[in-house]
This record gives C-alpha cells, structure tokens and sequence, in this order.
C-alpha cells in the first residue's frame, strides 16, 4: 500500500487532539448568549499575559491588528519610520503602513533568520528620519537577538516591538518572547503554535498607561461604552476563539515539547548532508514554529521530496521589499538587504507539527537522504 504523504503542516490534527473539550467550550459560548468582548476574551487575556510573564493583555481580531494596535498604541505618525525586517510574513509590514507610519527593512542574519543588530546599527547612523519603533520577528520559533536589539532601540530613543506572532512561549534567557520589549504582539491565525480556529491576535505590555489606551482604541475610543475619547477602531477577538484558545493553552507547552523533540530528530537525522540546519543559540529555547533548513538546490530538492510523498513549504518565497505592492517604495538598510534575498531562494521548511509520528519523522529524514543525493 503506497503510503499517504506526509503533510507540512496539519492545522486539523491539532483541533482534533483536543475534541471533546473544544465542543463543549463552543456550546457553552453559544448558551452563554455573549459573543463579543465577554468572560472568556477576560479569561483567555489573564491567562495567556500570565504565560508570556506580563501583566495586561488585550484581545484583537487578528496578529497583523495586534501590531497595529501597538503602533497606534505609541502614536507613531506619519513621517515616522518603525523598523524591522523583510524576511518575515508581509503582516509585520503591512501593518506599520496600516498605522500610518512608514517602514525602514534591515537585514537579516542568514545563521539565525532574525534582524541583524549590525545592519539595525548601521541603519540607525544614517536613518532616512526619525526611528520611533523597532520590530524584531522572532521567525521561525527563533527568538531574534534581543539583548543586542533592545541596547541599540533604546539607545536610538525608540520603543522595542516584538512580532511573537511565531514564537507562542519560546524563552530568551528565563523570559517569554513578547514580555521584553514595550509591547508583544501574538497571532493565533490556525497554523500557529498556538490556534484559533479562524482569526485571533493579542498584544501583551507591562505599561498600564499604554494598556488602558490600547484596551480603549481596540473599541472605538471607549474607555464608558458609546464615549469615544479619541477615534478608535474595531479589532475584536471573539468569544468563540477565546473559548477555544483557552482549551488549546492548556497543551501548549507539551506540543512546543514536542516541537523541540520532533526538531532533535532531524537535527540527528540530518547530520552531515549538504544542508544548513537550524542553529541553537545559548540561552535561547526556540518553539520550532518551522524547521527551516537551507540549499542552494531548494527548488530541486522541494521537487524530489514532493515526488517521495514529503510535504515542504517556503516561508517566504519573495522578501517583503520585492513584492509588487512594496518593491521600489520602501526604505532599505544600507547595502540593501542581500541576506534577505538569498534567504528566500534557499530556505525550505519542512513536515513540523506537534502530532507528526515517529514513522512520519523516519519517513522525511529518509526521504531527505534520498532527495539530496538524487539532486546531488
Ligand atoms: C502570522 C503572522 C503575522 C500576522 O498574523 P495574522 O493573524 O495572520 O494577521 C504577523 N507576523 C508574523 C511573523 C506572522 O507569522
């Protein structure tokens, strides 16, 4: 019997692992007669900043809200730039426009994926103006190099803005990635670490000042309903996700446990091939969001692990600065963003979910073997 390909990623088998109790929190949300903005949004915000570590958390309809929500949260304008970086999923830039401020893309470390903290130097020596805001993206499940970025955002008298919409519970040091700078922003969007089953987002902050403004501007101004102090907008998340997240919270570190263990398979089984593996940084713990290795054979080799029944994907094909709606317009770094664009013709994720198997797991490394030494 030929066997059945393995899937990149299966959002599905997550929801189905905890079935039973997912149906009743969405009945108990359907009796409950409150759907929007009710005691489960309350609950899964105190217990979701209680994991990240932080003291607030404020529910929106989505992570790209999330750091929309941030940006409007500090009042950036519309000659700021905020600075992050292109190798990411085009929400992160998307949203600093979508605040009205304008984006300034740096670099990348090609052994890490993150935002280089030199090329984030070099680039704040000559801004093209004002820096208000830095958002580092810890990809991948990777925590960016944050003590090295917080010294140099602090040092250009900006706001440090984590984009932890990959990284749901990965440490740098003893912290939780999204309680170190001023602000986190999360995604709960269904292939995420952790899930809804549609949209969510979050944005978590210690500032009790800047959380009550933002609590405000996620409903129109309201702090008393219908008083708007100041013109808000409307990103909400739901009743029916919160039910669901806090179902799916509870698993969470066993299935990021899982992610680490599934991550040391291949780390083991891929040794010695002509492929750069993830790297470990100490005093780091990644959640493995992807398991990304590179080639510079990608497209061949995607070709050949397709054939062999392997499921892979490319986070990202195209760099945020090359796509069509951004190409052309958008302040680079100096030197422009070479890392950025060689990463995206060489990267490649593989199978990585929480329920991949062990004979699943045998299956990707020995179809791996297979696809290099055929592509050679
Ligand atoms: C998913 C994602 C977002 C956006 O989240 P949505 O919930 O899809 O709006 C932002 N940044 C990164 C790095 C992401 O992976």
């Amino acid at each position: 019997m030929p066997n059945i390909p393995v899937p990149q990623a299966d959002p599905r088998a997550g929801f189905l692992a905890q079935r039973s109790r997912i149906d009743i929190a969405i009945i108990q949300v359907i009796e409950s007669g409150s759907y929007i903005l009710g005691q489960q949004v309350q609950g899964f915000e105190q217990e979701f900043s209680a994991f990240v570590g932080v003291r607030h958390g404020i529910g929106v309809a989505s992570g790209t809200d999330a750091l929309v929500l941030a940006l409007r949260g500090i009042e950036v304008g519309p000659e700021d730039y905020v600075a992050t970086v292109s190798h990411t999923a085009v929400a992160t830039v998307a949203a600093i426009e979508l605040a009205g401020a304008k984006p300034l893309l740096i670099d990348i470390d090609p052994k890490t994926h993150t935002m280089d903290p030199a090329a984030l130097t070099a680039a704040l020596e000559r801004p093209p103006g004002r820096v208000v805001a830095v958002i580092p993206v810890h990809l991948y499940g990777q925590p960016a190099d944050l003590d090295a970025i917080a010294a140099i955002t602090a040092q250009a008298g900006a706001v440090l803005i984590e984009d932890a919409a990959q990284s749901h519970g990965a440490l740098h040091g003893a912290r939780v990635t999204g309680s170190v700078g001023r602000i986190g922003c999360f995604s709960f969007y269904p292939t995420k670490n952790l899930a809804a089953l549609g949209d969510g987002g979050l944005v978590v902050t210690n500032d009790d000042t800047l959380a009550d403004h933002m609590r405000a501007l996620r409903q129109y101004g309201w702090r008393e309903r219908y008083v708007s102090e100041f013109p808000g907008f409307n990103s909400r998340l739901d009743e029916l996700q919160a039910a669901i997240l806090r179902v799916r919270l509870t698993r969470l570190e066993a299935e990021n446990q899982h992610r680490r263990e599934i991550a040391i398979a291949y780390d083991g089984g891929l040794q010695g091939l002509p492929l750069a593996l993830p790297i470990r940084q100490a005093n780091t713990s990644p959640v493995f969001h992807q398991y990304v290795v590179r080639s510079a054979k990608r497209d061949q080799l995607q070709r050949a692990l397709r054939l062999r029944g392997i499921g892979t994907n490319i986070h990202y094909p195209v760099p945020v600065h090359l796509q069509p709606a951004y190409r052309g317009r958008i302040a680079l770094g100096d030197g422009g963003l070479p890392e950025s664009e060689r990463a995206a013709k060489e990267v490649l994720s593989l199978p990585m979910f929480p329920q991949l198997t062990d004979e699943q797991i045998g299956r990707v490394i020995s179809g791996v073997h297979g696809a290099v030494a055929e592509v050679g």
